[in-house]
């Protein structure tokens, strides 16, 4: 990974900005702006074929288009320049280190994407007949038996097309579980260091969510826990790794005062990227987890998808999960299942996000168990070497061992008017995507920071000592962090105007 990330000095910031010049950005024009009557990107050899008279008889009237589509007209360098020139204002994990904690942005290997492109894979249609998706078939059934594995669960299914889908998916099981024996349990416990889809995935299954404070040191507090189980408790949702970074040390305890009352216990399991091959939920006590696909095995997925959240179960919630479940029958072929009573039924449309699964399956397949444990083991180790380093000029709120991230707090920095905000600008001034800012909730101007395993020790001390010379800027010259960033294409937006009264302006004719 490159290290050599602009850093303009703060005096050439500083003369910048007394000329003004830094405000002086190229507006980018809009490609409807460019547009000139009659220009064309394309040219196509002359049509000799009569096509209106068929036209009309092969596509019903009131489909036909009344006025020409209102498309800009321009000439293809135009084109090419335009969108190659907005590409590259985007931030990707491909430009720099991007250390954007509870996200995992990790570097993804371009041989998954080759995988998920073979012809064979990318042009399968869901309908096909089922003797010739076998390939297929295999993928998805040994990519549930691995991830079963890893999970030390039973079964593992693959539709869900994200953490949070998975999250709701699993809920469903649980209500349904209960309510096959019978049962009214319609609170779920969730810890205030969980993450922020759990309580709104159980509202959204139906149930009502009680959440219980962390104590003093990060971990869940097991006299609350105590106090809040009973016999309407559905299930107890665990982060882990929470979002402090922190695996819970009485994780079996824990596991063991939610199954004595009688409720089921839910592994949110998108962070796992710091404990495969080290420990699984099953072995934990849990009866559902799921994974992140895209955050742990490859697949970009920033801008919000698409993802996949498989979800493994124990053997009394099989009868529940969705279905149709990909099945082997006794000569070695592989079918859909349709036939499961009990299934809380489809939860995507087809059978989940393919090509994500694809990329998994290769990820899975080049690692290999003792490389999977190698990627958890570096970015444990890449997470504590920051924090040990940055501890230097950041607050540290939880000390300790974190795993694949950690928390730190930029309170330290207000007595000179700064806050995290001001230093995640100023980051964008060095190249950086600044890592996940006031979150989590429970830590004060909270900075959360997740490396990954695929950064190298120059990038990870670069990212570094920035980091601690912004603070010391904080110090010396606020009003510099104040007013970054300086080198991007438009400086500070007013972030809730943007997001309230959005100015979409996509058509110009
Ligand atoms: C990212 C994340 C989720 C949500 O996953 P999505 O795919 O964004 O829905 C849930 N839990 C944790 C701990 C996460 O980090």
């Amino acid at each position: 990974m490159s290290t050599s990330n602009p850093s303009p000095t703060p005096e050439v910031l500083t003369e910048l900005r007394r000329a003004g010049a830094a405000d002086v950005k190229p507006e980018k024009a809009l490609i409807f702006e460019l547009s000139r009557e009659g220009r064309r990107a394309y040219s196509l050899p002359f049509c000799d074929v009569p096509a209106d008279d068929d036209l009309e008889s092969l596509i019903p009237g009131a489909l036909l288009r009344k006025q020409p589509a209102s498309l800009p007209e321009v000439y293809e360098v135009d084109v090419i320049r335009h969108y190659t020139e907005l590409s590259r204002r985007n931030f990707g994990v491909d430009n720099g280190f991007y250390p954007l904690g509870s996200c995992t942005m990790k570097y993804n290997p371009k041989i998954n994407e080759d995988a998920a492109r073979l012809s064979g894979f990318a042009r399968i249609h869901p309908y096909q007949p089922e003797e010739s998706l076998q390939g297929a078939f295999e993928l998805l059934y040994t990519l549930q038996n691995d991830l079963a594995a890893l999970t030390g669960m039973d079964f593992v299914t693959l539709q869900p097309a994200a953490g949070a889908h998975g999250e709701w998916t699993g809920l469903m099981m649980i209500r349904a579980y209960h309510e096959s024996r019978g049962e009214t349990r319609t609170k779920v416990i969730v810890p205030d260091s969980s993450h922020g889809t759990n309580p709104a995935s159980a509202t959204t299954a139906g149930l009502d969510t009680i959440t219980i404070k962390s104590n003093e040191r990060g971990f869940v507090d097991l006299d609350a826990l105590r106090a809040a189980v009973g016999p309407d408790t559905a299930a107890l949702m665990l982060t882990n790794p929470s979002t402090l970074g922190l695996f819970e040390e009485q994780i079996e305890e824990i596991a063991a005062i939610v199954h004595e009352a009688g409720g089921l216990l839910y592994y949110d399991g998108a962070n796992s990227n710091a404990i495969m091959g080290i420990t699984r939920p099953g072995d934990m006590g849990f009866d559902v987890v799921h994974l992140n696909l895209h955050k742990t095995m490859s697949t970009p997925h920033g801008g919000g998808g698409p993802g996949a959240g498989p979800v493994g179960v124990k053997q009394h919630l099989i009868p529940f999960l969705p279905k149709p479940v990909v099945s082997k029958r006794q000569d070695g072929s592989y079918f859909f299942d349709y036939e499961r009573p009990q299934s809380i039924g489809r939860v995507k449309s087809y059978y989940g996000n393919f090509g994500i699964l694809v990329r998994a399956y290769t990820y899975i397949r080049t690692y290999g168990p003792e490389g999977l444990r190698r990627v958890s083991e570096c970015a444990v180790l890449n997470a504590n070497y920051m924090m040990a380093r940055l501890s230097e000029a950041y607050e540290i709120p939880y000390p300790g061992v974190c795993k694949h991230e950690f928390v730190m707090s930029g309170r330290g920095l207000k007595q000179y008017g700064v806050r995290t905000l001001d230093v995640a600008k100023r980051l964008l001034d060095f190249g950086y995507h600044p890592p996940t800012i006031y979150f989590p909730l429970n830590v004060e101007e909270c900075i959360m920071i997740e490396p990954t395993e695929t950064e190298s020790k120059e990038t990870l001390d670069a990212f570094i000592d920035t980091m601690i010379r912004i603070a010391k800027e904080a110090q010396d010259t606020p009003e510099l962090v104040l007013n970054a960033p300086y080198t991007t294409v438009v400086r500070r937006l007013d972030e809730t105007l943007a997001a309230r009264k959005p100015v979409l302006n996509c058509s110009c004719r």
